[in-house]
């Protein structure tokens, strides 16, 4: 075989198997574009567990009509512009990929209304080398993402795809994360026409204990005691609930740096030593923001930034124990042992 540069929908087809693993990672792209675009109100719209039909609408800043194609164009983003960028990146996006992605493995089509633009304009990218067609749509300002039958023209995705049913509880979880973490944005998600849920903007404590509560479980918003803690670096807030013995809360574990839920072992181990030296049972549940500095953090460890490595891991561990120990005190009610946190 001589060496050539592959077609530019095969190329994205590609990327897009990091990226593009099933239709909540769909619905986790689109939504974050929403919030980068600074939307107040996201509504989700999906069919058949989302192999039929994934609509994202928001009311964001939208794109220009002469951004369109290059929004669709891979490696095309407006969030960052150079490696120092990169390193202080705070926008959930900036590979500028998901767009390419998602519609070189789905019918995609992009609608868009900026505040200065008269008219909305509709684009779509398709053949080989995703030639992008614009034409006239109508739109109130913001942006409409919508996917249709994904993996279509990769049939070894898609045969990858579970039951609607399970599919759709991926979405549900993947959009509960978000809400959790944008408690002034409202959300709304339906399924094959039906509303399942509404997260509307919580602005009083009361409000942002209902959502909670509609979010993680009125249970375990009840059971929570908060948490807010921090120094010029770093800042925790969240909430901490630990089980009773009969039901604990381990399902409600969500840990967001920077306002982007991670996976990251870091909390649970912290979590593990606070709950031992309080002699607690294990099975707790938190909802916690870690907030520090862009540059304390790397977030561009995978595709997909379900992880992130932190420079001074050590420290953040033992100030992550401190605060989670305190809080811990506080549920059990017993005396706080002092741990020592040093600057690494
Ligand atoms: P990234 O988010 O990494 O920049 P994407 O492929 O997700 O890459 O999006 C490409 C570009 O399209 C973004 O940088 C942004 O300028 C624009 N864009 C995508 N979605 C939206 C949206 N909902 N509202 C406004 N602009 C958007
Ligand atoms: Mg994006």
């Amino acid at each position: 075989m001589t060496i050539q540069i592959l077609p530019a929908q095969l190329a994205n087809q590609i990327a897009a198997g990091e990226v593009v693993e099933r239709p909540a990672s769909v619905v986790k792209e689109l939504v974050e574009n929403c919030l980068d675009a600074g939307a107040s109100r996201v509504d989700v719209e999906i069919e058949r567990g989302g192999s039929k039909r994934i609509l994202v609408r928001d009311n964001g800043l939208g794109i220009a009509r002469e951004e369109l194609a290059l929004a669709l164009s891979r490696h095309a983003t407006s969030k960052v512009a150079s490696l120092e960028d990169l390193e202080s990146i705070l926008s959930f996006g900036f590979r500028g990929e998901a767009l390419a992605s998602i519609s070189s493995v789905s019918r995609l089509t992009l609608t868009s209304k900026t505040q200065e633009q008269p008219e909305a304009w509709q684009a779509y990218a398709e053949g080989q080398e995703m030639a992008v067609k614009v034409q006239p749509a109508a739109h109130p300002v913001g942006t409409t993402v919508l996917a249709e039958d994904l993996f279509f023209n990769t049939p070894a995705r898609r045969r990858f795809l579970r039951a609607d049913k399970t599919e759709f509880n991926h979405i549900d979880e993947q959009l509960r994360r978000i809400a959790l973490a944008k408690p002034a944005i409202h959300f709304t998600l339906s399924h094959n026409g039906k509303l399942v849920r509404q997260y509307r903007a919580a602005r009083t404590d009361k409000q942002h204990q209902q959502r909670l509560g509609a979010i993680c479980s009125h249970r375990f918003a009840e059971a929570a005691v908060t948490l807010s803690t921090g120094n010029e670096q770093l800042q925790l807030h969240g909430c901490l609930a630990i089980g009773d013995g009969h039901q604990g809360f381990s399902e409600v574990q969500y840990f967001y740096v920077n306002g982007r839920v991670v996976r990251d072992r870091l909390v649970n181990h912290a979590l593990r030593q606070a709950l031992e030296m309080h002699g607690q049972s294990s099975d707790a549940g938190y909802v916690l923001h870690l907030d520090l500095p862009p540059q304390e953090v790397d977030v561009n460890v995978h595709p997909a930034k379900h992880e992130v490595r932190f420079h001074q891991a050590r420290y953040v561990h033992d100030f992550i124990l401190q605060g989670l120990s305190d809080a811990v005190s506080q549920l059990a009610g017993s005396e706080m042992p002092d741990i020592d946190v040093d600057p690494a």
